[in-house]
Formats: C-alpha cells, structure tokens, sequence
C-alpha cells in the first residue's frame, strides 16, 4: 500500500518498483489523500483557462489512467488540497484543508483502507514530506499514526478487523547521492544536465543519505514510470526535466528506487534490496487470512508477533 498526498505522487515517487511488483504478481493499492484541487498546471500546454476551471476533474481522470498504466488499484482518501503556500509572511493554510486536519481522526480513514485490503508492506514519506509540501507532511502524519493504530483492536474499534502492516517504508528516491552521479554521466556523455543547478543548493547531508536501506531495482520498468508520469498532462511537461535524462543512462548508472526502512515487524538484514525481505511463508493460515496477496507474496508470507524497530511516534 502506497500512501501518497496528490494524484501524481504514486507516478512520481516510487513508480517503476511498483510496477515491477504488480508485474510479479503482488497487488498493490495506492491512496491519494487528497484530490489534488489546489495543484497549479505545472505543463504549459495545459495551462489553459478550461483545464483550470475544471481542474478536480481533470486531474481525477489523469489518475484513472495512471492507475491502469501502474496496474494499481486505487483509493481517495476525499480530504482537501492544503495549497503549496507562497508569499513572505506565507499566507494561512485554506480552512478545511487536509495539512489542519487532527491526525487522529484523519488517520481513522487510512486505518479503516488498510484493515479492508491487509498490505504487508506500507510505504509513505519520511518526516518532512520529501519536499516540504504541507500536505505531504501530513501524509506522512497519518501513515505513521495509521500503521501503529490498524493492529490494535482498542484503537479505531469501529474501523474494521485489526490488521498489523508487516513493514513501513519512505521514499527516499531524489536523494542526492543520485542525482550526483545522474549529472557527472550527463555531462560525460555530452548532455545538459538537468541536475547542475539544482546541486549547486543541495548541501551533502551523509547522515540524511545513510538513512536508506534499501534499493529496488526496478530499471526495467522506468519506461512505465514515465508513461506513468505523463498521464498527469497537467502537472508533467513531457519537455520537460523529468525526461531529459535518457532511460539506457538511468538504468546503468542508478537502477534502482530508493527507501528506508522505518518500522518492522519482521526480522530483516539490511541493507536490503526488496520491500517484502524478511516477509517469508510458513504460517499458510495468516496467509489464507492475507487475502489480497499475489501470487508471489503466497510464496513468502509469514508472520511475526516482535516488533524488531520501533514504530515511530506519529507527531
Ligand atoms: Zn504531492
């Protein structure tokens, strides 16, 4: 189960890994949090007063079709676009936006998702959004709160059969060990990086970087990514920097997507280079009760009841 905060962010962050599961035979479910309303048309060709005015709509269908490229199914969580605040002072968030509701009770709709369809593995972003978007601080807020609640039958009683998540990810795939080595093979081969700017205000950060665990390769599916991608026409210029590094450069110098490990109820060395490590069969009756899984989740699915890393606090 991916948890992302607008129609777009499940193309964008995590997108050939998912493929490549959903090509293994795993099923996976992505919930947007919010219908993306108060997103600006990012690609000039769209921006246009018809798409703007019919925005919601818009971006509704882009995501029906990103789904069927992804072969994911999908859930809204139906809350309301915070807005990306610009301005000194920044204005106030929108009354009723998503990024002011109370976690807890924002939280119960993803408790009550992840009890119906039962993920194994829960992936969202780390504390500070992935990029400071007040809605996607918010998604991280309610992911961590809902991974801890759905286990717990005291918690949400209301909301559906407990079910305990086996593993938490966050996305971790701009990170700038890679956008480094994307730009010195761009230049290499004599190409206009897309990266040299945007390196020259990116400070190292190891501590940052050794946060992930690990790395899905996933190459072989960055063509579906982007196909993806350019379903969301009114946020992805199909000119633009997205696709400006060609697929065969990509796929050799970083071929995988990129996670850390935040919470685990299975035992699991890392580094790791698959979602479901440490996700093994041997107990067939949770996996009967798993339901929804794949053909080669069945292969690998067990249970334990130790919590080996501690679940984060959700604030
Ligand atoms: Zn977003």
């Amino acid at each position: 189960m991916h948890v992302h905060a607008h129609p777009d962010d499940e193309s964008s962050k995590g997108a050939a890994s998912t493929a490549r599961y959903v090509a293994e035979g795993v099923d996976v479910h992505v919930v947007t949090c919010t219908h993306g309303e108060r997103g600006s048309v990012l690609n000039p060709k769209m921006d246009r007063p018809e798409v703007q005015e019919n925005i919601t709509e818009i971006r509704r269908v882009e995501m029906e079709t990103a789904r069927d490229i992804l072969g994911v199914r999908q859930d809204w969580l139906g809350f309301v676009d915070s807005g990306w605040p610009e301005g000194d002072p920044l204005p106030p968030l929108p009354e009723g936006c998503f990024a002011l509701e109370d976690v807890d009770v924002a939280a119960e709709r993803l408790v009550r998702l992840m009890r119906d369809f039962r993920p194994h593995v829960v992936t969202t972003y780390d504390e500070k959004g992935g990029y400071p978007h007040p809605d996607h601080i918010q998604c991280h807020n309610i992911s961590v709160a809902a991974f801890a609640a759905a286990g717990d039958p005291a918690r949400y009683p209301d909301a559906g059969e407990p079910w305990q998540p086996l593993k938490l990810y966050y996305h971790h795939g701009f990170n700038r060990p890679r956008a480094v080595a994307l730009d010195e093979a761009m230049r290499e081969a004599g190409l206009d990086s897309p990266f040299t700017d945007r390196l020259k205000d990116w400070k190292e950060d190891p501590e940052w970087d050794a946060r992930i665990t690990t790395r899905v390769p996933c190459s072989d599916f960055f063509e579906v990514r982007d196909r993806a991608l350019l379903a969301h026409a009114t946020q992805i210029d199909p000119d633009g920097w997205w696709f400006a590094v060609p697929l065969e450069l990509q796929s050799r110098v970083w071929p995988t997507e990129d996670y850390e490990l935040a919470a685990s109820h299975v035992e699991t060395q890392l580094p790791e280079d698959d979602l479901f490590a440490g996700i093994t069969t041997t107990s067939a009756g949770r996996v009967a009760s798993a339901g929804r899984v794949g053909p080669r989740d069945e292969a690998r699915i067990e249970t334990h009841d130790e919590a080996r890393i501690e679940t984060p606090a959700p604030d």
